[in-house]
């Protein structure tokens, strides 16, 4: 059962929503979902969140309506060698941080080098969870990325966006049916985010779910059952 949805913006991120996090905490709350992550963007996209946005946010209730709620980030890989739009400071303090890449930060530049930035980026702790590998955007090196999340302790995110029937990231099912299998063949542990831009996609696993069952998937392995489960599983608190 899933109760945790890892990846979610609000009005702060952009994207054409004007929801709050409240309004993101009523939409997760009328779908069952207990526990929410807020994840902005960080400020190297122009729609991004400041550093005194990340601030404001962590000082911000944790229990609304009932619903617990996660102060992340989605932080932009930089460059080649895994930098990351995030000061230390603010990344210390935030529960949690996906690193993704996108285009506005980081032109597409071939399999091995977007490979090779999301494992610096991993390498350099500057990734708890890597957001959206399956996005066919950004080639990458599955089997070499999946073999160093497990080296370094990292989540894999499992993306509904990537995979939802007309979404905005097109069709990259075949991609994440890769990762799923080589997380299962590797015993990584992975997290679901709808990537739900404001409270519309909050909480709805559906195209994912289908696809962990058809591949018997560890329920072991998915993190989404249990915020305590989830932040024991982060890279920042594993010592
Ligand atoms: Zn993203
Ligand atoms: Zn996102």
């Amino acid at each position: 059962m899933f109760v945790f949805d890892a990846h979610i913006h609000t009005l702060a991120s952009g994207h054409h929503t004007t929801d709050r996090v409240i309004d993101v905490v009523k939409a997760a709350k009328s779908r069952g979902i207990l526990a929410v992550g807020i994840t902005e963007h960080a400020h190297g996209m122009l729609n991004g969140c400041t550093e005194s946005g990340f601030r404001s946010l962590m000082l911000s209730p944790r229990d609304r309506l009932g619903v617990k709620v996660l102060f992340g980030a989605e932080a932009n890989v930089m460059a080649e060698d895994g930098t990351i739009d995030l000061s230390p400071a603010v990344y210390d303090k935030l529960d949690y941080v996906i690193t993704s890449l996108h285009k506005e930060c980081f032109r597409p530049r071939g399999e091995e080098i977007n490979t090779k930035a999301l494992i610096f980026a991993m390498e350099k702790k500057n990734c708890d969870v890597v957001g959206h590998p399956a996005d066919k955007t950004f080639p990458l090196n599955l089997p070499a990325l999946v073999k160093a999340a497990k080296q370094n302790g990292v989540i894999i995110e499992l993306n509904e966006a990537s995979v939802r029937e007309n979404g905005y990231r097109g069709d990259n099912r075949p991609q994440t049916r890769t990762l799923i299998r080589l997380c299962k063949q590797f015993n990584v542990p992975v997290v679901l985010g709808s990537d739900s831009h404001g409270g519309a996609f909050v909480g709805d696993f559906t195209t994912l779910t289908a696809m962990l069952k058809e591949e018997d998937f560890p329920k072991t392995l998915v993190l989404n059952d249990c915020i305590k489960r989830f932040l024991a599983a982060l890279p920042r608190n594993k010592g």
